[in-house]
């Protein structure tokens, strides 16, 4: 059985020999390396060293003895990644401040040093250090200011930094010109500033300042119009300020935004048009809806509607038919207790017992998954807390979600 040990040494065997062949390589082009350059027989003791927990004193004193230059650079670095990637953060910063420490080394070759290290500090929590890295690096080195970008994007995020994660964002949008013609994984820039603009506009609609969120939700649509949370959010404003007009213009517009998360509008578009007196023209919309994009949600909103409106024995009727051409555990519940409410004692006891089962089965089925990364779980999130992108979580379809 290979033990973890094992995979480990293969693991930092093959690294060495990826920046034993990329120093060769940068050898080849500068003219200035030799092909076997990295390979000195001190490496074989580094291995070692990081296979075995031995005192930081003696991986200190191994850092500092090994020779640094522009060919054994990219082995510094492979070493120092490895740590950080297995979370001894501290030793990853040990071997990345060394390289800083040698100003002999070309100012390319410092600045990957630099972003190592900013990455090092980002592991290690220590935000406010990696940014003034990065910013530094922004001006400094701009064959890596995409990628430095990037790094400080994540840091306002998770600082919740919005105004300046939207300025960071600016400049990693790619020209109008190119986002036509660019696939959708593209425009994932655009979707994030969005949702930063939605992050501004959730704090104005906190404080009761409509104004300011309006104006942070019109910068939303302008830079994804197809930001559905953006919509939602202004429907929740229209809906406070009694402008329900606007706020059914809003929630309807989610349909052409993305199907797929109209169920989201639902709670609020119902409570809008009954503020309207308009009772039907919710009833006709899901209607309308269900025609083209068949859903459990929208199903049972129809039949709440049909109950109210109505009674239990048509919406029963209703529900019947929609399941047969659309299964569904939801659809199912609400049959079941649709006809609990007009059978008899003997039936209402199995009928129960059928009730309690399918709720049991449903209780433990996520509602929701990101697209990304596959995270599931019982909520909608607009950042998906496995992958942190935004905006890719969606309701999961078939006979066990909506
Ligand atoms: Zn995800």
């Amino acid at each position: 059985m290979i033990t973890v040990d094992v995979w480990l040494f293969l693991l930092v065997f093959c690294s060495i020999a990826i920046g034993w062949w990329l120093g060769h390589r940068a050898g080849i082009k500068t003219g200035t390396g030799s092909a076997d350059a990295t390979f000195h027989p001190e490496y074989y003791k580094g291995l070692n060293y990081l296979l075995s927990d031995r005192p930081d004193g003696e991986l200190d004193s191994f850092i500092s003895s090994l020779e640094v230059n522009t060919e054994t650079l990219e082995t510094h670095i492979s070493i120092g990644n490895l740590m950080r990637r297995k979370g001894e953060v501290e030793r990853a910063i040990r071997i990345h401040q060394n390289l800083l420490a040698r100003p002999s080394l070309p100012r390319e070759h410092l600045h990957r040093a630099h972003l190592e290290l900013a990455r090092d500090f980002i592991s290690a929590g220590l935000l406010d250090r990696a940014e003034r890295l990065l910013e530094d690096l922004l001006v400094e080195a701009p064959e890596l200011q995409a990628i430095a970008r990037r790094h400080l994007l994540e840091i306002y995020q998770d600082e919740k930094e919005w105004e300046k994660a939207i300025a960071a964002a600016k400049q990693l949008r790619p020209k109008k010109s190119l986002l036509k013609a660019k696939p959708p994984e593209d425009k994932s820039i655009v979707v994030t500033m969005a949702h930063y603009c939605c992050e501004l506009a959730e704090i104005s609609i906190a404080a009761k300042d409509f104004t300011t969120a309006r104006s942070h939700l019109k910068h939303a649509l302008n830079c994804d119009p197809q930001c559905v949370r953006a919509s939602l959010l202004m429907a929740k404003i229209e809906h406070t300020t009694k402008h329900y007009d606007k706020a059914i213009k809003a929630l309807r517009k989610v349909r052409n935004q993305d199907i797929s998360l109209v169920t989201e509008t639902l709670p609020l578009l119902k409570s809008t048009y009954h503020e309207m007196g308009d009772d039907q023209g919710f009833f006709d919309y899901l209607a309308d809806c269900l025609k083209v994009y068949p859903s459990s949600a929208i199903m049972l909103a129809l039949v709440e509607d049909l109950q109210s409106r109505q009674d239990d024995e048509a919406a029963a009727s209703f529900l019947g038919t929609e399941l047969k051409r659309r299964p569904s555990l939801r659809g199912l519940a609400k049959l079941v207790e649709l006809h609990m409410s007009y059978s008899s004692d003997p039936a209402k006891g199995n009928l129960g017992l059928l009730q309690m089962l399918i709720k049991q089965l449903m209780l433990s089925k996520a509602q929701y998954q990101c697209q990304h990364c596959g995270f599931s779980g019982k909520h909608m999130h607009w950042l998906c807390p496995g992958c942190k992108e935004w905006g890719q979580i969606k309701p999961i379809r078939g006979a066990e979600g909506d």
